[in-house]
């Protein structure tokens, strides 16, 4: 099974995508926890994706998808895993297409609105050692500034600044809404109001999974 969480930066993907896997035991699959480690360690990719993601734009496709089919060739991910931020354009979607699946694909649009993301990220932190993520006021950690999991140092992520949180934005609705009627054509897509607090988007989001799996079963297939 491959879950698909589309959704503007700040629409809490990363949130979704951890809740699942703590539920149904699939890997989130971040392309963007994949680039901050290449940018981190110095990889050759990684050295390509950090002028690209400072500017609030995408990566160039063929760095992402190496990256990708690398995490999705590991043991964990034989059974199924949540894709958070890819695709994010027309052209990865028909390369995910390619990469084929056994098992269901169900998509779910995490919709907000500008004004929530500009807030939301202003006021993100997250570890940079194991990408959690925690807000100053909806999701503080126990202890002020460090990292609830692993007990790194908080920092706010370099591109949650005004200017590139604005970039990004823009980069979403050219790029990556259309995706939206894609998987609607396809009959695959949920839209879930991701301007809700995170328990009822985490409710609304295992109501829809539980709805199509079972309608799914129930077809027979
Ligand atoms: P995220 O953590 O998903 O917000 O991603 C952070 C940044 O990484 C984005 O602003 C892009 O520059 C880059 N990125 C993440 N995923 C992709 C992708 N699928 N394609 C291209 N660039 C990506």
């Amino acid at each position: 099974m491959r879950i698909i969480l589309l959704g503007a930066p700040g629409s809490g993907k990363g949130t979704v995508a951890e809740a699942l896997r703590s539920a149904c035991g699939f890997p989130k699959v971040s392309t963007g926890d994949l680039l901050r480690e290449a940018v981190r360690e110095k990889t050759p990719l990684g050295l390509v994706a950090a002028a690209q993601m400072g500017k609030g734009g995408l990566v160039d496709d063929a760095t992402v998808l190496a990256l990708l089919r690398e995490r999705l060739a590991r043991e964990d991910c034989r059974d199924g895993y949540v894709l958070d931020g890819f695709p994010r354009n027309l052209a990865q979607a028909g390369s995910l297409d390619a990469l084929g699946l056994s098992g269901p694909e169900i998509v779910f649009d995490l919709r907000v609105s500008d004004q929530v993301v500009l807030e939301r990220l202003a006021s993100r932190r997250s570890c940079p050692r194991c990408e959690a993520i925690y807000h100053l006021v909806n999701k503080p950690p126990k202890k002020a500034g460090f990292c609830d999991v692993c007990g790194t140092a908080l920092v706010q992520r370099a591109d949650d600044t005004p200017e590139v949180i604005k970039e990004r934005l823009k980069t979403y609705h050219a790029q990556t809404e259309p995706l939206v009627a894609r998987y609607a054509a396809k009959g695959y897509l949920h839209r879930i109001d991701g301007d809700a607090p995170a328990g009822t988007v985490l409710r609304d989001v295992r109501r829809a999974l539980d709805a199509a799996l079972g309608r799914r079963e129930g077809a027979g297939s």
